[in-house]
């Protein structure tokens, strides 16, 4: 028997895929990972999972687990590699309303999960734009963020319980629907963002939150980027802490949008250089029932806080959405981000974390320092600044490897300086390796490899990725 007979015997031989029938998993979201995998083994339960990772642990085979392939990082590169997809584990195993949880399969898509958590009145606050590809096993491989991480929490922040397979194959069943419960290391935090390393996630325990029955959303423009946060800080402090997203867009931004997208209107008549887009959520009906008059309460909140800012010159222009399709027309601006620079090519792509009153900090030193070197440069900023976390894309003045590495080395030094991450939410992958060598505390990274080593003796799952190696080979 060949290893992919083996591979067939376990999850039948139409799951087992080579050559152009593999043509999907041979490139990523981003174009920059391509290469054909060996196979892609699709199991259809967690058992079939368990099979197939004792098997390659039995023979030594590197396997990387799949989900959507959007991560941003390079994360499921596989070429010439086994690729274990968990896009057959979709089952929706059980929506709890009362205990307001779903138990979910690692391959559900992220947005059947909103779909289903509607249908009960409830949502799954993770929000980000591939939700209608990212898949929860994936986004919780991650610790993916989004733009509702200020009042939500990241993917980590919303899992109760999770299944794990080890490499060898034992299933790890740490399926708890508890809010408390600390019998022991945390093993499931452990798994969860550590992008295949430990484990493949295979269900999930997830919380379900009650679905906002109004939502007051608005642009606005800020004279500085620092008036920002104390914009959001009297925002929280009026609404009881319901601001849902802080987003920022600077001008260049906006531009870009305004060029890259056909039919797109620029939000206000006047381009403003700092521009905010504040959502707010009302779940008690005293906050979203609309008064006979047909004002609902927290956009009317929304809006006399609006204007008692622009009195005093906090905010220069606002723009509050009247209807849900000026609502999503807000957020397919934010939302573009990814979109409207991936083309921009060559380019250095950061997604840092900031303490949230360094964040000007860093955009006011970081481009003048990459110019000192290279004056040609241009930056493209986009950030969930209610948590921090910036995208930062520097576009190189020409395309020299040296460069890009000198840039990405400044952005890092900026960071460190002020106290930051030089990962908020898309993780490591192939992508930040080199940056994880040289950045994270080497101590930490000690830990990480006896962790590693641990769960999986034999280095078998998705290796070359997230912790670098102690001999500087990977
Ligand atoms: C347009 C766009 C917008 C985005 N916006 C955001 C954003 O706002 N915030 C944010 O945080 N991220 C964002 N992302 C990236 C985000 O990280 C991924 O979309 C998502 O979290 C990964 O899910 P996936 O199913 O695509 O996983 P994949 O890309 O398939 O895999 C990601 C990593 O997890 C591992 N993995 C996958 N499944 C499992 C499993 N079941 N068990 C163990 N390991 C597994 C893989 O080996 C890989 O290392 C965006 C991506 C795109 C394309």
């Amino acid at each position: 028997m060949t290893f992919l007979d083996r591979l067939a015997a376990i999850c039948g031989p139409d799951h087992v895929l080579t050559g152009a029938d593999t043509d999907r998993w041979s490139r990523d979201w981003t174009g920059m990972y391509s290469g054909r995998p060996l196979a892609v083994v699709r199991p259809a339960d967690t058992a079939q999972v368990a099979a197939l990772l004792s098997l390659a642990h039995d023979t030594g085979t590197p396997v990387v687990p799949v989900s959507g392939l959007t991560g941003l990082t390079g994360g499921a590169h596989a070429p010439g590699q086994l690729m274990l997809s968990l896009d057959r584990l979709n089952r929706i195993r059980r929506i709890d309303p009362a205990g307001r949880i779903a138990v979910v399969e690692a391959g559900v898509v992220i947005a059947r999960i909103h779909e289903a958590a509607a249908e009960h009145g409830l949502i799954f606050p993770l929000f980000f734009g591939a939700r209608g590809s990212a898949m929860i096993g994936g986004a919780l491989s991650t610790n993916a963020g989004g733009s509702n991480v200020l009042r939500h929490g990241n993917t980590r922040d919303l899992c109760l319980g999770l299944e794990v397979v080890l490499a060898d194959g034992r299933v790890m069943d740490l399926m708890s629907e508890l809010h408390k419960d600390n019998s022991g290391l945390n093993l499931r935090q452990l798994v969860i963002g550590a992008e295949g390393q430990l484990g493949v996630i295979t269900a999930a325990v997830l919380k379900l939150k009650p679905m906002p029955r109004a939502y007051a959303t608005a642009l606005l423009a800020v004279p500085a980027l620092r008036d920002a946060l104390a914009l959001l800080n009297r925002l929280q402090e009026e609404t009881g802490g319901a601001v849902e997203a802080f987003e920022y867009m600077p001008r260049n931004y906006v531009d870009g949008y305004l060029q890259e997208v056909p039919g797109a209107r620029p939000p206000f008549a006047d381009a403003h250089d700092h521009v905010i887009l504040v959502e707010i959520g009302a779940t008690a009906p005293r906050d979203a029932t609309p008064l006979p008059d047909g004002t609902i309460p927290v956009v009317a909140q929304l809006e006399q806080a609006l204007a008692a800012m622009m009195e005093a010159g906090a905010v220069l222009d606002a723009l509050v959405a009247q209807s849900e399709t000026q609502r999503r027309q807000m957020w397919a601006m934010r939302e573009a981000a990814a979109d409207i620079h991936r083309h921009w090519l060559p380019q250095v792509e950061s997604d840092v974390c900031l303490p949230l009153d360094r964040v000007a900090d860093f955009i006011d030193l970081t481009l003048p320092r990459i110019r000192a070197y290279d004056p040609d440069a241009t930056e493209l900023t986009v950030a969930h600044l209610g948590d921090g976390n910036i995208h930062h894309v520097v576009m190189p003045g020409r395309d020299d490897p040296a460069l890009s590495d000198r840039i990405r080395e400044t952005v890092e030094d900026v960071v460190q300086e002020l106290g930051g991450s030089f990962s908020a939410e898309h993780g490591i992958g192939k992508e930040k390796l080199a940056t994880m060598r040289r950045r994270k505390d080497p101590v930490a990274l000690e830990v990480m490899r006896a962790i590693k080593a641990a769960l999986d003796p034999k280095g078998i799952l998705n290796p070359g990725k997230v912790i670098p190696a102690a001999d500087g080979q990977g």
